[in-house]
C-alpha cells in the first residue's frame, strides 16, 4: 500500500462506458495503463546504461488517448472544470482550440494531479 495512492488528487477516475465501446479508446487507455509496467519491464531487460524514461513514456500514451478523444469524441469531451486551473486559465482563448479539448479530455482519465501537469 502506498499512501500517496489514498489522496484524491493520485486517483485514477474510472473511465466513462462510451470508451470501452471504441476499440480505439480501449486499446490506448490499456496501453496507457500498461506503460509504467512496459517501462520497468524494459529497463530490467536492459540493464544499465540503458536510458529510459518512463514519465516520458507514461505521458505519451496519454497524449495519444487525449488526443483521439478531442478529436473523434469531441461531443464527449467535458467542459471547463472550474476547480481545474488549467482548464480556467485556457479559456482565455490564447491557447489553440485543439490543445484546450486535449486537456479537457484528460480529465476523463487521468487523475487530477496529472491533468494539471499537461
Ligand atoms: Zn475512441
Ligand atoms: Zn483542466
Amino acid at each position: 500500500m502506498d499512501a500517496r495512492n489514498a489522496h484524491p488528487a493520485e486517483e485514477w477516475p474510472l473511465p466513462p462506458s462510451w470508451m470501452w465501446s471504441c476499440q480505439e479508446c480501449t486499446e490506448l487507455y490499456k496501453a496507457m495503463k500498461r506503460a509504467p509496467e512496459v517501462v520497468d519491464a524494459a529497463r530490467k531487460a536492459g540493464g544499465p546504461g540503458v536510458d529510459y524514461d518512463p514519465v516520458d513514456t507514461v505521458v505519451t500514451t496519454q497524449i495519444r488517448l487525449a488526443q483521439h478523444i478531442a478529436t473523434r469524441h469531441t461531443a464527449e469531451v467535458p467542459a471547463v472544470d472550474q476547480a481545474c486551473q488549467r482548464c480556467v486559465s485556457d479559456t482565455t482563448g490564447q491557447l489553440p482550440a485543439v490543445l484546450v479539448m486535449e486537456h479537457r479530455a484528460r480529465h476523463l482519465f487521468a487523475p487530477p494531479s496529472i491533468v494539471d501537469l499537461l
